[in-house]
């Protein structure tokens, strides 16, 4: 009997990842959005396998027929300009969109995992950050909309777990990057590189000592599916443990598209973590996950795919 998951977020930058690797490993795939920042085109090719999409605002009742074994909540604008751009919708898919998917993995039975974030963190004063770190968030700045959507995300899932007894994961993920990012979604990688293959300036925001770790979507994938098959339900944090300056990587990116480009320098957004850096012991030793691909690596694959784009 296959094992049938529900995926909402299907046809964002992770929601399409993890529903063709599903696929791949011979689970039935129910995907779920809304599509307000995702986009049908991420999931066009899955459309001749065991893949269903419902077009659906998850956080209004969700109706799936039959088993479910997994229950996967991806959705969520997730980039800084998209949760500016819709903060109620933010909040909506966090807390009532969580609501939603819960209530469906209680009635099915089935296995929740929430995409939580390193935003819980807020800008850290503990570094690298553990799964233990309760975070500096701002609630009242612009990125509260976000962060403290996935922090009210995590409390209802710990709910659901400790009074429904639902088995339910949280995966804290750190920045993430490959294909099927939008050229304009606004994120550091994106940015840059359409820039880059543009020669336009590369917009640098603050003075770029900003810290970030960039884990590429493959490793990610590995981690969540890793996560999802354990019998952990405590947070975990996913991420590529190798941190590099903002500067750093926008040299980087100028440097391996070839692009004559210039850096400029652009006021830092309010509230814009100064550092970010995960503690990935837990991962290691409770999932036996690592990270495969070398920044490099990742950065040629993610070019590629935004040569076609720009
Ligand atoms: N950033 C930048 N230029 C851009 C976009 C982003 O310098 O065009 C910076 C941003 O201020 C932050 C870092 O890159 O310090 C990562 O930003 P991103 O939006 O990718 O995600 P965040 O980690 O802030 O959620």
């Amino acid at each position: 009997m296959k094992k049938r998951v529900v995926i909402t977020g299907a046809a964002g930058f992770i929601g399409s990842h993890l529903s063709e690797t599903l696929l791949d490993r011979g689970y039935d795939v129910i995907g779920i959005d809304n599509l307000l920042t995702g986009d049908t085109a991420n999931i066009a090719h899955l459309v001749n396998r065991d893949f269903t999409f419902i077009k659906h605002d998850v956080t209004n009742y969700i109706y799936v027929e039959g088993q479910v074994d997994y229950v996967l909540h991806w959705a969520s604008p997730a980039s800084p300009i998209d949760y500016l751009e819709l903060p109620i919708p933010t909040l909506k898919v966090g807390a009532l969109g969580t609501h939603k998917a819960l209530g469906l993995a209680k009635a099915k039975g089935a296995t929740f995992v929430i995409a939580s974030t390193s935003e819980v963190y807020g800008d850290p004063l503990e570094h690298p950050q553990k799964e233990t770190y309760w975070g500096n968030v701002n609630p009242v700045g612009p990125r509260g909309v976000y962060d403290e959507a996935k922090r009210f995300a995590e409390a209802m899932t710990m709910a659901y777990h400790r009074y429904h007894g639902v088995n339910t994961k949280i995966v804290r993920i750190f920045n993430t990057y490959g294909p099927r990012m939008r050229l304009h979604d606004g994120r550091a990688v994106p940015a840059f590189m359409s820039q880059a293959l543009r020669n336009e300036d590369v917009t640098v925001f603050g003075d770029g000592t900003q810290t970030r770790s960039f884990t590429y979507i493959t490793d990610l994938v590995d981690g969540i599916i890793r996560l999802m098959l354990s019998d952990q339900n405590d947070p975990i944090n996913i991420g590529n443990p190798r941190e590099t300056t903002i500067e750093e990587i926008a040299r980087t990116i100028i440097q391996m598209t070839g692009a004559t480009s210039r850096i400029v320098y652009r006021p830092l957004p309010t509230d814009d973590p100064k550092i970010r850096q995960p503690d990935i012991t837990r991962a290691r030793t409770l999932l036996g996950w690592e990270p495969q691909v070398q920044l490099e690596e990742g950065l040629v694959k993610t070019i590629e795919y935004f040569r076609t784009k720009v």
